[in-house]
């Protein structure tokens, strides 16, 4: 195992949300010295375009995928042996079996690097667009379970991305979620994650979450507690300045909590890389 800085959770133009070109993050992940460089743009076909006025669809709806793939392979190339530039796609999961069965297509036609299964909504609409009226016991009860079920998504996935993403939304004074509330849940969710061999990732895109990780980490640590060994790192950069963004505290963090590698996914294969 060597010592390597990794990011595995990152967009480019291709994404709604995603403000610089593959060319433009790849050559400053180069500058920054990361020698694995995960690009994982978002696939939604979770949301559901009929609940949606034209400017959400415009706003939600992300590029071609053939150029999507063919660009990124080329950006590959070009940087073989300077940095390794791992080309992968952010599902974002839905109960939906028609869903289920496109990102199935996806993944046949296209053979991603790797897959991050995320959960960013419920019932066709992602969470920023959500209105909550019932209690928080209730709201996070039924966002654990669609987590735990995104685990048994048909697909071949290899990470589990930023569980407590609702967090970001909600309207609750307190926004943790506690061990002594959720512990059931939240340890079927992580003893899950372990049994399959996935990695957890620990992703530091914390809008609205006064600089916490997602998962908090009082989760990654009972995750540890349970046996769990594998995460990524993820900064889930949309733009240049937030790649591997908070890598050092984070790594620092990962350590003192007992991990000792990093958990690369890369065509099924897993590479650690020493923290
Ligand atoms: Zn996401
Ligand atoms: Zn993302």
């Amino acid at each position: 195992m060597e010592k390597f800085l990794v990011d595995l959770h990152t967009h480019t133009t291709f994404s709604h949300d995603g403000r610089d070109s593959a060319e433009k993050m790849v050559s400053e992940a180069q500058k920054r010295g990361i020698a694995f460089y995960g690009v994982s743009d978002h696939f939604d076909y979770d949301y559901d375009v009929s609940l949606m006025d034209e400017a959400e669809y415009k706003a939600t709806k992300n590029g071609d995928v053939d150029e999507y793939f063919h660009a990124l392979r080329h950006v590959q190339e070009d940087y073989a042996g300077v940095v390794n530039v791992i080309v992968g796609a952010e599902f974002g999961y839905s109960d939906d079996e028609n869903v289920k069965r496109q990102y199935m297509e996806t993944y046949e036609k296209y053979r991603p690097d790797y897959v991050i299964n995320s959960v960013h909504g419920m019932g066709g609409r992602d969470f920023a667009r959500f209105t909550f009226t019932q209690e928080k016991k209730e709201v996070y009860g039924k966002y654990l379970r669609l987590v735990r079920r995104s685990l048994d998504a048909p697909y071949p996935y290899d990470i589990v991305g930023h569980i407590g993403y609702i967090a970001r939304y909600v309207p609750y004074e307190d926004r943790t979620f506690s061990l002594e509330e959720f512990g059931a849940e939240i340890d079927d969710v992580l003893q899950t994650i372990i049994r399959k061999g996935k990695i957890l990732e620990v992703n530091t895109a914390n809008k609205n979450l006064e600089n916490k990780t997602l998962p908090a980490w009082h989760i990654v640590k009972r995750y540890y507690e349970l046996g769990g060994r594998k995460v990524s790192f993820g900064s889930d950069a949309h733009f240049v300045e937030r790649i591997a963004d908070k890598w050092e505290e984070t790594s620092a963090k990962l350590k003192e909590i007992g991990f000792t590698h990093i958990t690369v996914p890369c065509r099924g294969e897993h590479i650690k890389v020493e923290l």
